[in-house]
């Protein structure tokens, strides 16, 4: 890249511009080097002067850069590429407009990023996951750093291979490149692969068996749950108390071990239904709730249900699975209004739609029910306390998700 960038220079033009493909977040790590690169080459040329100027008089001629790492996986070096030197970004006028892969628009890039308020000072937060473009993780963290007018800012940095990002780009030991990296949050599917990775973890986290949040101080990072605090908070401010309370839980992953955690905190009863019995059986074990199949034949064709099980020996049906996340399970439901009835309320995790089947279901039901668009807010808020020490802005950070998802 180096020799690149410096066969281009040497056709004397004003700008070198470096597109490339990051197939992964760690293919974008050599346009950063490269953006150093030419940053230490431009050393000698004075800052007061700009840069039209220096081009015209300067002996030495200042070269400006415009390195981009294209894709989802690179999307980060468009947002604080200015802020680290680069001559301009490139935006969509547009959502939907994007000329290049991992275009961010203009208005997300200006407002949501503040690209052009950041420096090379700025904390960088972000969120670590497999696919980081349907996040609402950035627009709720960006608002609440605006709210305090705090210099961070928080961006999707999508990775599969965990090890090789903490170990190049985060680990100040191992790290190849300097990010100011002071958080994360972190998604589908590292939760739990995070944690052999950190320097310590707390013990809400260490009981669920599982990471959503991470701060890194003096270069140690430090993993948190804070799923089981924005599950519960939603619940707790609609039922009061949950001693003795009788919960189904639909689904036995990640989110599920938070959810049985908070739940069991507050005395309550839990059983958890999962198809597959096997997979699920640590977590069974680790809580010590009991475990019962779940018939997955409930789906938006499904028009018989004279055959399905009924909840009604519980007072709280709580899904955990993306049964009725938008994408290939929207319209589908772990369970109709037949086998509703009887409840407290329904306690959908999925928030994307707003209105899931399931909670459509609960509405048919006449039964109660709370959307995953509450949790996810809580749990962001928790987060932003653990990284600034300071309280969350319930409203700003509601109305950055809620204008996205409208
Ligand atoms: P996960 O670790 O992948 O667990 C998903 C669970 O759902 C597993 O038990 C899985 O069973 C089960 N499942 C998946 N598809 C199913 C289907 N078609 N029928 C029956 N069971 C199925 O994921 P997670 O992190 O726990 O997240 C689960 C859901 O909760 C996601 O939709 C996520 O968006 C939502 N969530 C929301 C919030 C919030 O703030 N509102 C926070 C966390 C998670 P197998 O093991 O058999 O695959």
């Amino acid at each position: 890249m180096e020799t690149l960038y410096n066969r281009l220079e040497a056709t004397k033009v004003d700008i070198v511009k470096i597109a490339v493909q990051a197939n992964k977040i760690t293919d974008s790590i050599v346009i950063w080097k490269l953006l150093e690169y030419s940053k230490r080459k431009n050393t000698e040329v004075s800052k007061s002067l700009s840069f039209w100027k220096l081009s015209k008089h300067a002996k030495q001629k200042a070269v400006g850069i415009i390195p981009i790492a294209m894709g989802e996986a690179g999307k980060w070096t468009r947002i604080l590429g200015l802020a680290h030197g680069a001559f301009m970004t490139y935006a969509a006028l547009d959502a939907g407009k994007e000329t290049a892969p991992g275009q961010v628009s203009a208005r997300d890039l200006i407002e949501v990023y503040r690209a052009k308020e950041l420096n090379a000072e700025t904390e960088v937060y972000g969120i670590l996951g497999s696919n980081t473009s349907v996040s609402m993780s950035p627009y709720m963290h960006n608002a609440a750093f605006r709210f305090h007018d705090l210099n961070a800012v928080f961006v999707p940095l999508q990775v599969n291979d965990l090890e090789a990002f903490i170990q190049r780009m985060v680990k100040p030991e191992t790290r190849e490149i300097e990010l100011n990296f002071k958080g994360f949050s972190v998604t589908i599917p590292h939760k739990q692969t995070i944690i052999k990775y950190l320097d310590s973890i707390d013990e809400t986290a260490e009981h669920i068996g599982a990471v959503n949040t991470v701060k890194i101080e003096n270069g140690k990072l430090r993993g948190y749950n804070t799923d089981a605090q924005g599950f519960i908070e939603p619940l707790l401010n609609s039922c009061g108390n949950l001693k003795d309370a009788k919960i189904a839980v639909i689904g036995a992953g990640g989110a599920a071990r938070a959810c049985v955690y908070a739940l069991q905190k507050e005395g309550a009863t839990v059983t958890v239904f999962a198809r597959n019995l096997e997979k699920s059986e640590a977590l069974a074990a680790d809580f010590d709730v009991e475990l019962q199949p779940l018939s997955t034949q409930h789906s938006a064709l499904d028009t018989s249900h004279s055959a399905l099980r009924t909840y009604e020996d519980f007072d709280i049906l709580l899904n955990t699975t993306p049964l009725g996340m938008k994408g290939k399970a929207e319209g589908e439901t772990p369970a109709v209004a037949e086998q509703l009835k009887d409840l407290h309320l329904v306690y959908d995790l999925v928030y994307i739609p707003f209105q899931t089947r399931l909670m459509a279901e609960a509405d048919r039901a006449e039964v109660p029910k709370i959307g995953g668009l509450a949790m996810l807010v809580a749990q962001a808020m928790a987060q932003q306390k653990i990284w600034t020490g300071k309280d969350a802005p319930l409203k700003e950070m509601s109305r950055a998700v809620l204008r996205r998802l409208q």
